[in-house]
């Protein structure tokens, strides 16, 4: 009988095994496109928001919609997107259970209102907050024991870029979430978003996010994750997503300022 496609079966007399093609693996790889909408919303625009994206999820129906609020909003997300083929989460974690941790929010508590995701060092946060590599993988951790699948959050400045630095500065950033072991890595989602391309309508263009993706997936790989999804973020929008989406190793996108326009998200998606 002939090997299903995308594996090569061989019979060696002792042992049969199978080759995977990794190329056609990665059609295996569901595109996920997931909205940060960062610190902006209000209860009515928030409304029309979701409206626009229930009505328009049917037309990318072989995408994974997600979007990640503020979290006052979560329980309006649990309402409206209740039901709907577009899941739900938070932009951060507590790395602790619970106690006295002023103005946090633990993974038990998006869970209370229907998360499945929750974004892990964000490059905002890991800038703004202090949040270090160890910190982001603790939280990815304990995100994964409660159930949620962390995004995580990887990127390099655009001085690490220009000194040639941008792939020891991701390396540094995934060690300790790699640390956590193949299980794990293959439960999450990595999202790779250079910080000089975060919402400054300039974007990697596909060969350069291309290439930090398949480094990525090769670190991934040495742990037994290779199929691990891997969004690109930063600046992406219905003009530049389809050379984005085309490249082997990039599975969807991580969208801030186009996720707060219904038709812009979803134009990505079906992109
Ligand atoms: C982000 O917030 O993760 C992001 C990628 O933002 P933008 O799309 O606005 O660059």
């Amino acid at each position: 009988m002939g090997a299903p496609a995308g594996q090569t079966r061989y019979n060696s007399g002792l042992l049969n095994f199978i080759l995977v093609d990794d190329s056609l693996m990665s059609q295996s790889r569901k595109r996920l496109v997931m909205g940060n909408w960062k610190m902006h919303g209000s209860l009515q625009a928030n409304a029309a928001l979701l409206q626009g994206l229930v009505a328009g999820a049917t037309r990318v129906a072989a995408v994974d919609l997600a979007v990640c609020a503020p979290f006052p909003y979560l329980a309006q997300l649990q309402a409206l997107l209740g039901g709907s083929t577009i899941s739900w989460g938070g932009q951060d974690v507590s790395v602790h259970g619970q106690g006295a941790y002023t103005g946090e929010v633990s993974a038990a508590m998006l869970k209370d209102f229907g998360c499945s995701w929750v974004l892990c060092g964000h490059s905002e946060r890991r800038a703004m907050h202090g949040e270090s590599s160890d910190l982001v993988a603790a939280k990815a951790a304990g995100a994964l024991a409660l159930g949620l699948t962390p995004v995580v959050c990887v990127g390099e400045t655009l001085e690490d870029r220009d000194t040639g630095n941008a792939e020891c500065v991701i390396g540094d950033q995934l060690d300790p979430v790699l640390a956590l072991g193949t299980e794990s890595l293959s439960k999450l989602v990595v999202a790779y978003e250079p910080v000089w391309a975060i919402g400054t309508g300039r974007t990697a263009t596909p060969d350069q996010a291309q290439a930090v993706h398949a480094f990525i997936r090769a670190a991934l790989g040495r742990h037994g994750a290779g199929q691990t999804r891997i969004l690109y973020g930063g600046s992406v929008k219905p003009a530049n997503a389809a050379a984005l989406f085309g490249q082997p190793d990039i599975d969807g996108a991580l969208v801030g300022g186009a996720s707060l326009v219904a038709d812009e998200f979803l134009n990505i998606a079906a992109a």
